[in-house]
């Protein structure tokens, strides 16, 4: 099929100012939808214009002549039937004129404004008038373009495409009838030459019929290629896990709280993924708090059961460090073996840890990013959990599969974890090829945490409140502000807080944690802070994500206005995590921004992840979410999640039957819109 640009003819430079444009084949040509319209397929009579409104009227020209006052300008008077006009001309040239001239019949386009002289056209179109002339047929478009690329060479290239046969219907019509939607090459005919009398605002606000096509069909597209990709998987092999159900069912029986039902839940749609004989992709999602953790354990001791080693890895050392003490108090007891693995250790270490994951002298390995370094080399990784998951780059996640399967034949299952709930819109978009697992439901006896906007003028009452928690016998949290710019200013700031702390508390014992500290102190710290030796833990926001300290149960965020909703949220969930009342005091500073305020007023509000993530959707947008912006998570262009979630679960359904019964359309369908099939997340 003849599908490039240069078969249409166009010359290589145009192609390179097309290619600008994103349009590389010619069917992007026909994906390349006018911005605007121009009515030119009826004369208006100037009596009947509307003031901003733009048309074509048609007059004499009864007047003409140059002023240099206040300016040098042409002005030309022009009369209908109805009624007088004034064209006003900054710019021209001497031919002009002569053109414009007394006696002679025009034809102007452009948008009537009340001026000096009455109602006036400012730099209108213009062409002599001829009767025999027809007027447009159509509405004209104006697309978006480039420097250096005219109008004129865009509609001529968009005519050449719509003439070379590559509008085939890539949509079964038994799927779009009942769903009213138009044929393609119908729609994207409106689209390009909306018929006379069109609704012009509808073709702008993309809600003209034509346009529900061509936003289904790039739903549609993306859809189709997440299940493929989903349906790939199920061809690639991962290892069946057995386990041992009587010895994890014993072990879940000893822990010191009871499973609750959602965590039960999940953990049954993990184990039974865990079984299969292809690779789980399972994001597992569970607002702050709700215990994702301790499924995470229980699913690596089943992979362990199973003979195959587990790997846990999470974005900070912090975290990664939490998880390691927590779960080998868990595991130890049973002989599991546990592997440290971080960046920051010394070279002797980490060389002996290499030589254990590849020996298989040690069951589940915790740590970072060290994970995925090239020295790794798992001896039998059956389950990679990521914590944290949004915290990675696509690329990352993906590292971790990549260097599992590089030494044998099989693949590691996958189960990331979140905090940060992914919107129902988007997982049914971008994240349509991950199973979701969402843990719904907090453990029994939380209170819900009480959160206070206090102006940081107000800091020492806050600090007086701190002593009094900690008098009481419950712990704290500072968290210091976020200095984006630089940090050492950040640990300053962080040194200042805790000074003053210290001399406002001498009582009390204050502690520091930052993210320049080496490990071994970080780990002192957070020793002491576990254990109840320190009352007040000052932190930068190393500690947003996992610390758990069920006894801390005030957490101060200073400069709240400056921290995101979920990094807000995520510093919050440290507090709450027992059974006694908690509060969460954001401290602000004046004056604050729009945006700031709007945030506040919602993390005051709510104290639900998954209505944060809502509102965090539509303050952002999905990129920021995903991560796209590193990632490069492609986005649509023209639907949009929040303005078209009504259609995405018919989407879903036809994406469904097309891949099942019109595979071939399905796939040129995608190709379509996407060239070729894309993996982008394959995570
Ligand atoms: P998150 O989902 O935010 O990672 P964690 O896994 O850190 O949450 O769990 C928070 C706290 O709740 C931990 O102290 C954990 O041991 C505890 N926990 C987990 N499940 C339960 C449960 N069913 N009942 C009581 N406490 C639980
Ligand atoms: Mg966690």
């Amino acid at each position: 099929m003849k599908d490039q640009l240069i078969d249409l003819k166009i010359n290589e430079k145009a192609i390179k100012l097309f290619n600008k444009l994103g349009i590389t084949r010619v069917i992007d040509l026909v994906l390349h939808f006018p911005y605007r319209y121009i009515d030119e397929t009826r004369i208006t009579l100037i009596s009947e214009m509307a003031i901003g409104e733009e048309c074509l009227i048609e007059g004499e020209i009864i007047s003409s002549e140059v002023l240099y006052r206040p300016r040098k300008m042409l002005l030309v008077k022009v009369k209908d039937s109805s009624g007088l006009i004034t064209c006003r001309f900054l710019h021209f040239y001497a031919s002009q004129i002569t053109q414009l001239s007394s006696g002679k019949s025009f034809r102007f386009f452009g948008e009537p404004k009340l001026g000096y002289n009455g109602i006036e056209m400012v730099h209108p179109k213009y062409h002599v008038a001829n009767p025999l002339k027809e007027l447009a047929s159509t509405l004209t478009p104006v697309y978006p373009t480039v420097a250096g690329l005219t109008q004129h060479a865009i509609k001529k290239a968009i005519e050449l495409a719509f003439k070379s046969n590559i509008l085939e219907e890539t949509v079964p019509s038994s799927m779009l009838q009942p769903l009213h939607l138009l044929g393609f090459s119908e729609a994207v005919k409106i689209l390009h030459y909306p018929p006379p009398n069109s609704s012009i605002d509808s073709l702008l606000d993309k809600t003209h019929i034509a346009w529900k096509r061509i936003i289904f069909d790039e739903l549609l597209a993306q859809q189709i290629s997440a299940r493929i990709n989903y349906h790939q998987r199920e061809t690639r092999q991962a290892p069946v896990l057995k386990g041992n159900k009587q010895q994890l069912q014993q072990f879940i029986q000893q822990l010191t709280f009871k499973l609750t039902s959602a965590q039960e839940r999940v953990l049954a749609e993990i184990i039974s993924d865990l079984h299969r004989p292809y690779p789980m992709h399972r994001l597992l999602q569970g607002d702050v708090g709700s215990g994702k953790t301790i499924i995470a354990t229980i699913a690596c001791l089943h992979t362990i059961y199973g003979g195959y080693q587990a790997a846990l890895m999470a974005p900070t050392e912090i975290l990664a460090e939490q998880h390691f003490i927590k779960i080998e108090r868990w595991l130890k007891p049973l002989g599991i073996r546990t592997q440290w693995l971080t960046g920051s250790m010394k070279k002797k270490d980490k060389d002996g840890a290499h030589q254990n994951i590849k020996h298989h002298t040690v069951d589940l390995i915790i740590g970072t990013h060290a994970l995925i370094q090239n020295e790794v080399e798992f001896a039998k990784l059956g389950l990679a959990v990521i914590d944290e998951q949004h915290r990675f780059g696509v690329e990352q996640r993906l590292a971790l599969r990549v260097q599992a399967s590089q030494h044998g034949q099989f693949e590691p299952h996958m189960l990331m974890m979140t905090a940060t709930p992914i919107p129902r819109t988007l997982s049914m978009s971008y994240f349509a090829d991950l199973d979701v697992s969402t843990i719904n439901e907090l453990p029994q006896g939380r209170q819900p945490i009480i959160t206070k906007l206090i102006d940081s003028k107000r800091r020492d009452e806050v600090i007086q409140r701190i002593r009094e928690v900690c008098l009481a016998g419950h712990q704290a949290y500072w968290v210091c502000p976020l200095i984006e710019e630089s940090e050492t200013l950040e640990l300053e700031t962080a040194r200042d807080t805790f000074n003053y702390l210290q001399q406002y508390s001498p009582d009390l014992k204050v502690g520091l944690v930052h993210g320049k500290m080496d490990r071994l102190e970080k780990q002192a710290i957070m020793d002491a802070f576990y254990k109840n030796d320190i009352h007040i833990l000052v932190a930068t926001t190393v500690i947003e994500v996992g610390v758990d300290v069920p006894n801390a149960t005030m957490i101060v965020i200073d400069h709240a206005e400056r921290m995101g909703l979920a990094q807000l949220h995520q510093l919050r969930g440290r507090v709450g995590r027992g059974s006694q009342l908690s509060i969460c005091i954001l401290l602000y500073q004046t004056p604050l921004s729009d945006l700031a305020k709007q945030r506040l007023k919602i993390i005051y509000e709510s104290n639900d992840g998954f209505e944060l993530a809502r509102q965090d959707l539509l303050i952002r947008g999905p990129g920021e979410l995903l991560g796209a912006k590193q990632s490069g998570v492609p986005g649509f262009r023209y639907a949009s999640l929040d303005q078209h979630e009504d259609l995405l679960s018919t989407v879903q359904n036809v994406a469904d039957d097309m891949i099942q019964e019109f595979h071939l359309m399905a796939l040129n369908h995608v190709t379509r819109w996407h060239g070729q099939l894309t993996d982008y997340l394959k995570a």
